[in-house]
């Protein structure tokens, strides 16, 4: 089974993540808008009324430093990136993958944490590996979906593009893929015996099956990939800011405090 590394895009990020931006900000608000989706535990979930999760505290921690108040917005995950590009929001960070098709609409930080996507499936099925999703040829290549093989992704998220993605390119096919709006719906489908699997990043993932019985995680990562902040193109000003505040607190050790105690054995 092959992955898809990304440490490519990765240094892409960081090159745009680290050029030197002479031009004017936006606006002068003492606020920092992010634009995120509160059903992606540990990294931002609601804790009551409150927002937590690893990129609320590294959000809150890149505020205090900019010497603005964060204000969060909980949004649909598909609207967060076209937000930002409009200027609503200042910033997106969602446990937000970077990928080269994002790269074309906004910038992005260097990265702060990697995710994987992880397949998750009933406790009681017979799978073992996502090759038993396929009809192999002898050599063990995928060849087709099973029939039936329904697998449930959240909308617009990577699990979602790589899994609509035909079989020659590593993915299911359209047909075979049901979109959610959020993860949640999509672990609630499974339990129900509605799809077969779902797709989404490795954090979330443990979280459901530790909170949803009858769940397991499939061995075997089906990617691999780096979670950064974006920022509108234009606004150069606030990227440069943003990251000079996030990689001091990566040097500092803060961010890993704070990812350590949402992801425990990290
Ligand atoms: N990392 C995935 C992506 O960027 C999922 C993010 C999410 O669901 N919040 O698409």
């Amino acid at each position: 089974m092959k992955k898809r590394i990304l440490s490519a895009l990765l240094a892409a990020a960081m090159i745009l993540g680290g050029a030197l931006a002479l031009t004017a900000c936006g606006g002068d608000s003492n606020k920092l808008i992010m634009a995120t989706n509160a059903s992606f535990p540990p990294y931002e979930y609601k804790d009551g009324e409150n927002f937590a999760g690893i990129d609320i505290e590294i959000a809150g921690k890149i505020a205090e430093k900019l010497g603005k108040t964060l204000e969060i917005k909980d949004v649909e995950f598909g609207s967060i990136i076209g937000g930002v590009q409009t200027g609503k929001f200042d910033m997106g960070m969602a446990g937000m993958t970077v990928t080269e098709e994002r790269l074309q609409s906004v910038n992005f930080t260097s990265s702060y944490a990697t995710g994987i996507q992880s397949v998750i499936v009933a406790d009681k099925s017979s799978y073992k590996s996502i090759d038993d999703f396929f009809n192999l040829d002898k050599d063990g290549n995928w060849v087709s979906v099973k029939d039936g093989v329904k697998i449930g992704v959240q909308q617009d998220t990577t699990g979602d593009i790589y899994a609509s993605d035909t079989v020659e390119n590593w993915g299911f096919g359209e047909n075979n893929v049901i979109r959610y709006k959020t993860g949640n719906e999509a672990v609630l489908a499974l339990t129900s015996g509605k799809i077969t699997a779902v797709i989404i990043d490795n954090e979330p993932a443990k979280s459901y099956v530790a909170s949803t019985a009858g769940l397991r995680i499939l061995d075997g990562a089906y990617t691999e990939e780096q979670y950064a902040i974006c920022i509108a193109k234009e606004n150069t000003a606030l990227l440069e800011q943003v990251n000079k505040a996030l990689e001091e607190l990566i040097a500092d050790g803060t961010v890993k405090a704070i990812i350590d105690k949402y992801i425990p054995a990290n």
